[in-house]
């Protein structure tokens, strides 16, 4: 019987049994991703990465993913849903602290949506402070670290960035293509200057609910970026464990 690691499915008897002394949670958005990507895709991404990895490694428990994200600068977009900054910074400290609470002292959180970035640095710099004992480590943008962990020529438009752009729509297609649209896909990669981020809301840079390329996505390229990032967060924990998750001073 495959191990049971996902909170929802586990029963307190699977807790007990499973010897779980460290989580990992999902941090999603439930937002327009274009014509051809569920409104699910942010936390349906994130999540799988979560159960992926967490079945990989010993002890390792996946939360509740947090479904709603910080959403406003793509409401233009049907059918989107926001939480607010202050609130899912709020949700974040609540789960993390409840966590810390139930003995769980060692957090890997991965992100699926750029809106989360600032409500998840506040939430866990803020707990880091409140108990410093507690190991917390966040995967903030898979979309930037893929471009990293695969080969340049990976991607044929804009290194496969974008929102249900190449890339996403490709991770997404691959794991779910029964949510997928794909003979809708429509993107198009916006006129950003370099220099100085500008805060944009997201119909300032696309009509599509999309940017990007996602004609280009496949599911090849979907289970390679998976896969890759998958290694790459298990070979972290990996690492954090025959290190005693010690790193700084205490590494020495
Ligand atoms: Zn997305």
């Amino acid at each position: 019987m495959k191990k049971k690691v996902y909170h929802h499915e586990m029963t307190f008897s699977d807790f007990k049994e499973g010897g779980f002394n460290k989580a990992i949670i999902g941090v999603g958005s439930a937002e327009n991703h274009g014509f051809h990507l569920p409104f699910g895709s942010d936390t349906l991404v994130s999540h799988a990465l979560a159960m992926e990895v967490a079945s990989r490694v010993d002890g390792m428990m996946v939360l509740p993913p947090v479904n709603y994200g910080m959403s406003r600068h793509y409401d233009n977009f049907q059918f989107t849903l926001s939480l607010e900054f202050e609130t899912i910074t709020a949700v974040l400290r609540d789960v993390l602290t409840s966590t810390i609470r139930q003995g769980i002292t060692r957090i890997i959180i991965i992100n699926g949506h750029d809106g989360n970035i600032a409500p998840i640095e506040m939430a866990t710099r803020s707990i880091k402070n409140a108990h410093p004992h507690v190991f917390l480590a966040s995967l903030d943008a898979w979309w930037e670290k893929m471009g990293e962990l695969l080969p340049p020529e990976t991607f044929e438009v804009w290194g496969g960035l974008g929102h249900a752009g190449e890339g996403e729509s490709s991770i997404v297609h691959y794991l779910y293509p029964q949510f997928t649209r794909m003979e809708n896909a429509r993107g198009v990669v916006p006129e950003l200057p370099e220099g100085p981020q500008i805060k944009w809301r997201f119909n300032e840079l696309t009509p599509y609910g999309a940017t990007g390329d996602p004609t280009k996505a496949s599911k090849e390229k979907g289970k390679k970026m998976f896969e890759v990032l998958v290694d790459y967060v298990v070979s972290f924990v990996r690492s954090m464990e025959e290190k005693g998750w010690n790193y700084g001073l205490s590494a020495r």
